[in-house]
């Protein structure tokens, strides 16, 4: 029961141990399970998953490794690097329902920002950091200034490996990077492009045995694949009518039709959902490609508040395009303003998330609104990153708009009478 790289169409096989994340042809690789073999072994069925509490290192987990033998079988538990990531909360709330026009218990927010390092980057991070160990890699890299670093940063100083993130000069927000400088990453300000980073990357892997986990890594990939399997759990194996997330780099896209393609083999579920991935206008090369049939894909210079998904050029497209095939699913975009929005109901509901999460709100609205989402269809939103990593737009919104939902701060005297008005 071996697991093996592949291209994705040429179908070129490679071994798990070799370090590599293209084919000799250039295409992105799958993990590839023996499904039969693992579903035999296992006797997987729902209710295997339902009754099933496994113990990893003496703790119970769900999550990401629940589902271990679908994500890395051939690794031994006690080799697992885990910060108990997933198990995250399935949200229904009145407020966000009845402002999109939905039933309240057909609407249902998948909640990734309440990860450890607060996005859903330490599912994938869990299962890449895993095999860099298990292939005797003494570091770790990435170039990232935003959550993908964050979650790097505590998954190495996790596994006792050391971090290191490389940023292009003159791309540096502190603001950003401070978990990693928090959690003991090295950070390197290359003076140098995005390309130069990649480059020296690819050099560190080869000469240094550095483990990139950037996108492209496809053990990323494995361990996000839990965020719709444990959705699906959540809802009792009842398949929802839609999943609805943002696409940035499109990890997710592909991880999440992977997930339900595996799903539908093993015999977990008996039909597809559908897929709407969501992008911001000012960066939106998929959503341009969907509408063009997917001819090609054009780079663009991407412009967003939601800095999670402000790509112009995503590294797992052709992968992103297979899912949307699979799922029969759809791509829409949507504005900042509308992101900015659909962030100040999910907050004001007491939920909260970042930008880039809640243009998966904001899509919901506007798939709602130009009737391609009927109201009585059950739709699971996910929202991939936590409020509290981006508070500067919070405060601009709060303090500058004249919304209706705009909570800016008072100032009072000291006295009773000035605080009674505010009751
Ligand atoms: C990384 C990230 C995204 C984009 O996800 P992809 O898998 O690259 O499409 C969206 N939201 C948040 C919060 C992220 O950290």
């Amino acid at each position: 029961m071996k697991s093996i790289l592949k291209s994705i169409h040429s179908g070129k096989e490679y071994s798990l141990d070799d370090i590599r994340f293209t084919s000799d042809d250039g295409e992105l690789l799958d993990v590839i399970h023996d499904l039969d073999a693992i579903k035999k072994q296992h006797n997987i069925s729902r209710e295997y998953f339902l009754r099933k509490r496994a113990l990893l290192n003496g703790q119970p987990t769900g999550g990401v490794w629940h589902f271990k033998e679908m994500v890395l079988p051939a690794i031994p538990d006690e080799q697992v690097v885990s910060k108990q990531e997933g198990n995250t909360r399935l949200y229904r709330n009145k407020k966000i329902a009845s402002w999109l026009g939905l039933k309240f218990d057909r609407f249902f927010l998948k909640h990734e920002g309440e990860n450890p390092t607060g996005s859903f980057k330490d599912r994938g991070m869990t299962a890449a950091i895993t095999m860099a160990k298990a292939l005797h890699q003494r570091a770790v890299t990435c170039a990232s200034t935003g959550n993908t670093s964050a979650s790097l940063a505590a998954f190495a100083s996790e596994a006792e490996l050391t971090g290191i993130v490389l940023i292009p000069k003159g791309n540096v927000a502190v603001g950003k990077i401070s978990q990693a400088l928090a959690y003991g990453t090295k950070t390197l300000i290359v003076n140098g492009d995005f390309d130069d980073c990649m480059r020296l990357i690819r050099e560190a892997q080869e000469k240094l045995q550095a483990y990139p986990l950037n996108s492209i890594n496809p053990f990323r990939i494995e361990g996000q694949k839990t965020i719709i399997w444990e959705t699906l759990m959540q809802l009792n194996w009842q398949v929802p009518d839609w999943f609805v997330f943002p696409g940035g780099n499109l990890g997710n896209t592909s991880a999440f039709g992977k997930a339900l393609f595996e799903a539908y083999e093993l015999g977990l579920i008996d039909r597809m959902p559908r897929f709407a991935v969501i992008q911001a206008e000012g960066a939106s090369p998929f959503y341009k490609a969907y509408k063009n049939n997917f001819k090609e894909i054009k780079k663009e210079k991407a412009d967003t508040i939601a800095t999670a998904i402000k790509i112009g050029d995503p590294v797992n497209y052709t992968k992103a395009v297979r899912s949307l095939k699979w799922t029969n699913g759809i791509v829409e975009s949507v504005t900042d303003e509308e992101i900015l929005e659909a962030k100040a109901h999910v907050d004001a509901a007491g939920i909260g998330a970042e930008p880039a999460s809640c243009a998966t709100v904001a899509g919901v609205k506007k798939l709602l609104s130009s009737g391609e989402f009927k109201p009585n269809e059950t739709i699971v939103g996910i929202l991939t990153g936590n409020v509290l990593k981006d508070p500067q737009v919070i405060v601009d919104y709060h303090f500058n708009r004249k919304t209706s939902l705009a909570n800016p701060p008072h100032d009072i005297e000291a006295s009773i009478d000035e605080l009674k008005k505010f009751l």
